[in-house]
């Protein structure tokens, strides 16, 4: 069992907190499968250096990406979805903290480099993690984080990038077992994930073609095992090596033993 609890979410630093909200999310099945958009997935993989593609010369991480197949229309035809992942707290008197309101041009920067690098379908992922309390007491969006929201989608728009949002709420519980609550978007169905904004299509070129099929190659060669794509490829930073883990069970790595979602 990981032990990343509600707590270390809500009140660590921001680094640990990304980090940490990333293994919450792919943790959980009903958190992360409607990032594929009804598609079916070969692989997830969460924080990867741009640079294993390019030996250096992009040094930004991907937060995370998606293999993706457009079964059944064409069953042998994958494409690759890229997020960059922000996380917000909501606190529940309805304050947003860390919602950087005024750094829209600072993350188009960051996508552009998504772009430059070779990566055709990038959308951002805001993720908001509600305090508890929160969802009793207001709904969401509250008006304020709509505006915020709202006045990012014409820059987004207007590059082609699409934009995703999640967010669940913390609901205490024990550190081995933190629990949360999704928050659903829209009538019907239980939707996870708001997308209101879809990413320009696309196939990989350059320095993010080399490593989409580097991380394939990895996670393709990676021993049998069951459920093999419910397991995600992340980067060691220690022993510089990609490992193919189970988020829900595993925050170390398998080689050298450091703990993975300590490592910035
Ligand atoms: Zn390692």
């Amino acid at each position: 069992m990981t032990t990343v609890a509600a707590q270390n979410l809500y009140e660590s630093d921001p680094q640990y907190r990304e980090k940490a909200a990333m293994w919450r999310i792919l943790s959980l099945l009903p958190l992360y499968a409607p990032l594929a958009q009804d598609r079916i997935w070969r692989w997830f993989a969460a924080n990867i250096p741009m640079d294993l593609g390019t030996g250096g010369s992009f040094n930004s991480d991907i937060d995370l990406i998606a293999r993706l197949n457009y079964f059944p229309l064409a069953r042998n035809v994958w494409f690759f979805r890229a997020w960059e992942v922000k996380v917000a707290l909501l606190g529940k008197d309805g304050n947003a903290h860390s919602l950087k309101a005024g750094k829209l041009s600072r993350l188009m920067n960051q996508l552009s480099i998504y772009r430059e690098f070779g990566a055709p379908d990038v959308s951002l992922l805001d993720v908001f993690v509600c305090e508890p309390g929160f969802l009793q007491a207001h709904r969401f969006p509250t008006p304020k984080v709509a505006e915020t929201l709202a006045a990012k989608f014409p820059a987004l728009r207007r590059e082609g990038f699409g934009y995703y949002a999640l967010a669940f709420q913390l609901t205490g519980g024990s550190a081995a077992d933190p629990g949360l609550s999704s928050l659903i978007f829209g009538p019907g169905p239980a939707q996870t994930v708001w997308n209101p904004l879809a990413a320009r299509g696309g196939q990989p070129t350059e320095g993010y073609a080399k490593l989409m099929a580097r991380l394939g190659e990895f996670f393709e060669h990676s021993p049998d095992r069951p459920s093999k794509n419910f397991h995600q490829i992340v980067f060691c930073r220690v022993c510089r090596q990609l490992q193919l883990i189970r988020m829900r069970d595993e925050h170390l790595c398998p080689l050298c033993r450091d703990d993975l979602i300590r490592q910035f």
